[in-house]
């Protein structure tokens, strides 16, 4: 008899599992929740679906928080296997100028589409609408969503997909932490995610808009380059969750969540002290737009910095260079395009097998990592994905 093995999650990780998977010689069932596959992935390609990053791997796995958990697999299928595992669905790929990885037609659905009847081709069994309740061992309890029946299924190998917290209606509840012991699980968090801030009403005119070609920085971590948006409760952007890690880390040690910008990165102190020298002529606000201070970037020294020292050419300049910014915390884990935190690196075997049931292994955004966008979380679901399925091939070898 063939040996049966179930995945929980029709995410871009579970399906990666049963693709290996279902080159083996076993019944492979996923279970999915939502009436359809990989919704999280649909909505991801809605904007461009940046599936990886071309940067070199060492810098790549860098971005990792877990980086020496997740290496193996990530070097073993970087971008360059991706890309040519979209070559092989039919899907070509390209690198923008940033070196992130898309689909040339930037949707997830053709990608989705092909990958689907491939696997069905390959004799994966999809059972939509399929919400799994319990797990025991190797049993786990099923609940047709449709005519409300429960069902026992028992396998010899079950893979967890489930994904994390961020966006549930799309599918990722995250009632499958009930089936683990509590200190299994590292709390999750909003990653990728904006900061919260109370404005004053005098910046409800620059909401929405973007402080250009600013930099960033927590403490003395790295600083990082880009646009940010101001928003009605505070900042947001890729950016912002690029500094996320470091934000997290001030909060964890019980310190107030705080950035730097400098706003205008391409002058020096003197060099902007210079520009802001207060005229009789021309008003403060010309001085600064001058200066290079927009619309968006005035109105934030405005908030910021106090009036004391807006006629202090020095003061001013060295505080638009060094702009600290106070958060009151991070937006709620829904609207995150990712959450940190998830089952613990220590929990599980180097084949991603859970120590306290070797039946059952764990794969994806679940898993106890995180990165900022731009391509590595779906290449880090896509290689554990494969990992944990290639760790339920030798489980069951072994067993033979
Ligand atoms: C708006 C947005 C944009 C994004 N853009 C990008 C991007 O451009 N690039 C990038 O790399 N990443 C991006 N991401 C992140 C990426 O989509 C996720 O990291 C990825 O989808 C996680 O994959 P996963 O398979 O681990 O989990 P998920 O995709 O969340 O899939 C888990 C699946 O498990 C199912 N499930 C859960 N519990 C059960 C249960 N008990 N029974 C049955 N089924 C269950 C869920 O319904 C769901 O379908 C984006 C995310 C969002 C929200």
């Amino acid at each position: 008899m063939k040996k049966r093995v179930a995945i929980i999650g029709a995410g871009p990780a579970g399906l990666m599992a049963a693709e290996v998977l279902s080159q083996s010689d076993y019944e492979v069932h996923v279970y999915e929740q939502k009436p359809s596959a990989a919704r999280k992935f649909l909505m991801a390609g809605k904007t461009g679906l940046n599936i990886s990053h071309a940067e070199p791997v060492a810098q790549f796995i860098g971005r990792y928080d877990q980086a020496e958990w997740l290496e193996p697999w990530v070097r073993q299928w970087d971008a360059v296997w991706i890309q040519n595992w979209m070559k092989d669905l039919g899907i070509e790929s390209y690198i923008g100028s940033s070196g992130r990885v898309f689909p040339i037609e930037m949707k997830a659905a053709p990608l989705l589409r092909a990958w689907l009847k491939r696997l069905q081709q390959q004799g994966v069994q999809f059972h939509y609408r399929h919400q799994c309740l319990e797990l025991n061992a190797a049993a786990l309890t099923v609940k047709d969503l449709v005519s409300e029946q429960l069902a026992v299924q028992h396998f010899d190998a079950i893979v967890l997909a489930c994904g994390a917290l961020s966006w549930s209606k799309l599918g990722s509840d995250g009632a499958w932490q009930q089936w683990l012991a509590k200190d299994e699980i590292e709390a999750f968090q909003a990653s990728n995610a904006g900061v919260e801030r109370q404005w004053s009403t005098f910046m409800q005119p620059v909401f929405g808009q973007p402080l250009k070609r600013v930099e960033a920085w927590v403490d003395d971590q790295a600083k990082t380059m880009g646009d940010i948006v101001i928003s009605y409760y505070g900042l947001e952007s890729g950016l912002i969750y690029k500094q996320g890690r470091a934000l997290r880390e001030q909060v964890k040690n019980g310190q107030t969540m705080q950035l730097y910008l400098d706003l205008l990165p391409d002058q020096t102190i003197a060099q902007l002290a210079q520009k802001l020298q207060p005229s009789k002529k021309q008003s403060l606000s010309n001085v600064w737009r001058k200066a290079g201070l927009d619309t968006a970037k005035a109105s934030l020294v405005r908030e910021l910095v106090a009036k004391a020292l807006w006629n202090d050419p020095l003061a001013l300049a060295q505080k638009v260079k060094h702009l600290l910014i106070p958060f009151s915390g991070f937006r709620p884990i829904e609207e995150a395009i990712s959450c940190a935190g998830g089952i613990k690196r220590e929990v599980l075997t180097e084949q991603l097998q859970l120590r306290s049931n070797p039946r059952v292994f764990c794969c994806g955004e679940m898993l106890d990592w995180d990165a900022p966008t731009g391509g590595y979380l779906l290449t880090a679901c896509f290689a554990t994905g494969r990992a944990a399925a290639e760790g339920v091939q030798n489980y069951l070898s072994a067993q033979e």
